[in-house]
């Protein structure tokens, strides 16, 4: 056998012996014009279809057709609590309690309405830090915030950066930083999981950090929920934010999850932007004056939501709750791993990881840094039927999830990039 061969058969062995195999059967598989499927790495930016998603949408349709208005008690799933069929599972994936979880708006409205309530500026603490490298939405978001009280950016905005010749930001710095201006400090906001790098940072100890220096501390999930074990509860964070159409497979735009943590879930006296969705479920249709909000993350709901998306959603909550969610992580860091280290492998002295070797640091997505190369290499790779994204100026993000991709493409992914290179 040739060390090719070798080398697949091992990848075959992988996925043979790999417990969660049999879930990309669940999944619409993007194909090229000849109908060959694709091998698709871009689960971390839109995750992929299940088979599923079509007949939980059209239950809601067939029942708004068939009972109009009475479908909010009658559809077989009334639409009056639906929100709150996603909770529970919703919640399993991002490590929280039950009533810290809610599903409502979309990723950056539930960024705003979280610093609505947990960044209060004052005089003396009005900073708010974020990662250097932050995705644009949080960083417009965050800036934004500041300039709505007052506070110019340049002067209100932290960067938690890497250093110079460095891809990743070191725990240690923001210790420095926090001992230099935590007093100022009065929110800090980190990806958990960084969009661009792949780093998983570690949100329980950022937490404690922050907290000991008095400050909020919130993150962006976006790219950890379905992806990395979360334990929001424990770590302590005040909130959390996240889409559901990256690992979550829930659809293009779909609906977000929040996170507001126990301990704020009976305060009342925290100021929030109010709607009538997060009104006491009681006295919501009396129509009367004052607000009483529903006591948890429920509380801050504004709107009744979308059916259509929310239907999208409970179809993949349903797929990773039979999957279960360690099983999920696991297999992650699997796949991962071993895409690392094949390109490891490849001995090209053009390409570099900055995606943390550590395995508790990362998730599924490996980012590739290739120097004295251009979009076109992405654009060659994507010829050649691998899906990846390429972000600007030099990386090639790659993320095989663990729901459906499998060690063989991670193994044929890598023999295209090869090829592409030459
Ligand atoms: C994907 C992503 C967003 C996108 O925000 P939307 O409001 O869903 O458009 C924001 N922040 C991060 C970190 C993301 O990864």
């Amino acid at each position: 056998m040739s060390e090719h061969t070798k080398a697949i058969e091992f990848a075959k062995e992988l996925d043979l012996a790999d417990p969660l195999n049999s879930y990309r059967d669940r999944f619409h598989i993007p194909k090229d014009s000849s109908g060959n499927e694709l091998i698709y790495f871009c689960g971390n930016s839109l995750g992929l279809q299940p088979k599923t998603t079509k007949s939980y949408i059209d239950q809601e349709l067939h029942d708004w057709a068939n009972l109009g208005v009475e479908g909010h008690f009658e559809a077989t799933n009334p639409w009056m609590p639906y929100h709150e069929y996603l909770t529970e599972a919703m919640a399993k994936i991002v490590g929280a309690k039950k009533n810290e979880v809610v599903v409502m708006n979309t990723l950056t409205t539930n960024l705003h309405l979280m610093m609505v309530s947990f960044y209060r500026p004052t005089p003396t603490r009005y900073k708010i830090l974020i990662e250097g490298d932050a995705f644009p939405s949080d960083d417009y978001a965050v800036s934004s915030q500041l300039i709505n009280n007052n506070i110019d950016p340049n002067e209100g905005l932290i960067k938690w950066t890497a250093r110079e010749g460095e891809d990743l930001p070191r725990l240690e710095d923001l210790e420095a930083i926090l001992k230099d201006q935590g007093h100022e400090i009065a929110l800090i906001m980190i990806g958990a999981v960084n969009y661009y790098t792949g780093q998983f940072f570690n949100l329980k100890k950022i937490t404690e950090l922050g907290h000991q220096f008095g400050c909020k501390v919130g993150f962006d999930c976006a790219h950890g929920a379905g992806n990395v074990p979360l334990d929001l509860h424990d770590s302590g964070a005040d909130f959390a934010v996240w889409c559901s159409y990256k690992y979550l497979n829930s659809g293009p735009g779909s609906l977000a999850g929040c996170f507001v943590h126990e301990r704020h879930a009976n305060d009342k006296t925290l100021k929030r932007f109010a709607g009538w969705w997060g009104h006491n479920k009681n006295t919501r249709f009396n129509m009367r004056h004052g607000f009483d909000p529903i006591p948890g993350a429920e509380g801050w709901q504004l709107s009744n939501p979308p059916i259509l998306s929310m239907a999208a959603i409970k179809a993949s909550l349903d797929i990773f709750n039979e999957a279960g969610i360690h099983n999920i992580t696991k297999k992650s860091k699997k796949l991962s791993g071993y895409l690392q280290s094949l390109i490891t492998n490849m001995h090209n002295d053009r390409i570099s990881i900055i995606t943390p070797k550590d395995e508790i640091r990362r998730g599924c997505q490996v980012s590739i840094k290739v120097s004295k190369a251009d979009k076109s290499l992405h654009d060659k790779l994507t010829e050649a039927g691998v899906i990846t994204d390429w972000r600007e100026p030099d990386v090639i993000r790659a993320a095989p999830v663990a729901l459906y991709n499998t060690f063989e493409e991670v193994f044929e992914m890598v023999e295209r990039l090869k090829f592409v290179l030459n």
